[in-house]
């Protein structure tokens, strides 16, 4: 197919056969070779299409009508799914997005990272892949003089009220509920995006999964709620074994949730969660993994790869609350984090004394910035462990890992597509990847995550 050759035209009605699904959960079909994204529609489907929209290199359809069916589609759980836009893969059965991820991840190594025959293991999934979620934040209108909570209607700002949210642990979404019936009643209004009046912004429920801890935040816009002393006791009698009600206020006109105000209305300043052994201190603007039960996966599998005997120096970059560093230096020698938030490093340093952890040193800073400075001041590590954001490492960080030369490093990515051709610049660099193992951290949604191996070629 020659680059400017489309061949349909916008509102073609075209019989297509999807043959795979793209990043984001649209299905892909080929008309001589020119991908068409179609929402809703899964590999192996036939069906007819129109064509809505023709770019250069790929156009978009609509599903018209499903001619045959893919044996993983579904009827999907959730009555708002298509609505609310949180699950993109709820008309996947769960086995058919495992398979999915996985061949998600083996293609795009192949692709753009041109890594031919890498181990990718099956994605390892949940047992339960529903009411995983163990924070609950929605966005608080009104509507006939009550409160609603829920989520932003696609490309709009009206707000849809929900009461249950099927990958929310459940006890979340019941004292959401209940927070907002609590407020409607004692008449505290929304917060109106327009006028910029009205008091509660977001409401926002934490709980920890194994210690049953919870915390209730509500987000203002002014210092003073009205009613507050009432709202709070009516909160916490109507909320058995709350930990924690905290305000946080946001006075901008801005879509960020919080502001820099935090107050302790009642409670406790933090509530409590473990994953394995390692204790966590969660406040109500701390970092911490939405779904503990998975992260103990994904981390236990980066503490397998990093094949710690004791003796160890091991670099954690990207180490956010420090959550990889605990992990590691129960078994290492000596464990350095670094994150960019500074926020994160206090809770990480409160972590390590909480879980009475010596062997490790954090610093705020940036990964690409503070390991070259170690290398120079003589730290080298044996295994190196980076977990970078959606955009992978950077070069310069990738630069000092092949000039330090680390025995392993672990790779933990959230976008297969940027760990991909980080695995690339290694591979060139002189490491091999050994193995893959993703796993489904966010289960009924199109993220992946994965933890690769690399291991330094003796030559
Ligand atoms: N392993 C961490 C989470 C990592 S998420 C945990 O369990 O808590 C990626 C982290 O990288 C985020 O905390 C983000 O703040 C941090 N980050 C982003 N860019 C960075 C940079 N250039 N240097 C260091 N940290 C960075």
């Amino acid at each position: 197919m020659s680059k400017q050759h489309v061949p349909i035209k916008k509102n073609d009605e075209i019989d297509v056969i999807f043959e795979d699904l793209t990043h984001d959960g649209k299905g892909v079909a080929k008309v001589d070779g020119y991908p068409l994204f179609v929402e809703n529609a899964l590999p192996g489907e036939k069906a007819k299409i129109r064509v809505t929209k023709l770019n250069k290199g790929y156009g978009f359809g609509q599903m018209i009508e499903l001619d045959e069916k893919s044996e993983f589609r579904i009827t999907p759980a959730c009555p708002i799914f298509a609505e609310c836009g949180g699950c993109q893969l709820q008309h996947i059965s769960y086995e058919g997005q495992l398979k999915a991820k996985e061949k998600q991840v083996r293609d795009v190594l192949e692709r753009i990272g041109k890594l031919e025959n890498v181990i990718v293991h099956p994605v390892l999934g949940m047992e339960n892949p529903w009411h995983y979620r163990n924070k609950a934040q929605v966005p608080i209108g009104e509507r006939e003089g009550g409160l609603v909570g829920g989520f932003y209607k696609q490309r709009s700002h009206e707000i849809v009220d929900m009461e249950a949210c099927l990958i929310q642990q459940e006890e979340n979404d019941d004292v959401l509920q209940k927070v907002k019936a609590i407020c409607g009643d004692l008449g505290i209004r929304a917060y109106n995006e327009k006028t910029h009046k009205g008091t509660l912004r977001h409401i926002m429920v934490r709980s920890g999964k194994v210690t049953g801890e919870m915390m209730v935040v509500l987000i203002t816009r002014t210092p003073d709620i009205p009613n507050r002393k009432k709202l709070v006791e009516r909160i916490v009698n109507e909320v058995p074994g709350l930990k924690s009600v905290v305000q946080n206020v946001n006075t901008k006109r801005t879509n960020v949730i919080f502001g820099k105000q935090t107050n302790v209305l009642w409670g406790e300043e933090f509530i409590y969660d473990y994953i394995g052994d390692v204790k966590f201190a969660i406040s109500a603007r701390s970092f911490y993994q939405v779904n503990p039960e998975q992260t103990k996966v994904l981390y236990d599998k980066a503490l397998e790869y990093a094949g710690l005997g004791g003796e160890e120096t091991v670099i954690d970059a990207y180490c956010g609350i420090g959550t990889i560093s605990l992990f590691l230096a129960q078994r290492a020698k000596k464990v350095y984090g670094v994150e960019i938030v500074p926020e994160a490093i206090e809770d990480a340093r409160r972590n390590a004394e909480l879980n009475d952890i010596t062997n490790v040193e954090f610093e705020v800073g940036e990964a690409e910035k503070v390991i070259p400075r170690w290398y120079e001041q003589g730290v080298k590590a044996d295994v190196l462990v980076v977990d970078p954001p959606r955009k992978g490492c950077d070069e310069t960080l990738l630069q000092t890992i092949t000039d330090m030369k680390p025995e392993k490093v672990v790779y933990v990515s959230c976008n297969p597509a940027t760990l991909a051709r980080d695995l690339r610049v290694l591979e060139d660099g002189g490491y091999e990847t050994v193995q893959v193992q993703p796993v489904d951290m966010f289960p009924q949604s199109v993220h992946v995550e994965a933890v690769a191996l690399l291991q330094r070629e003796t030559i």
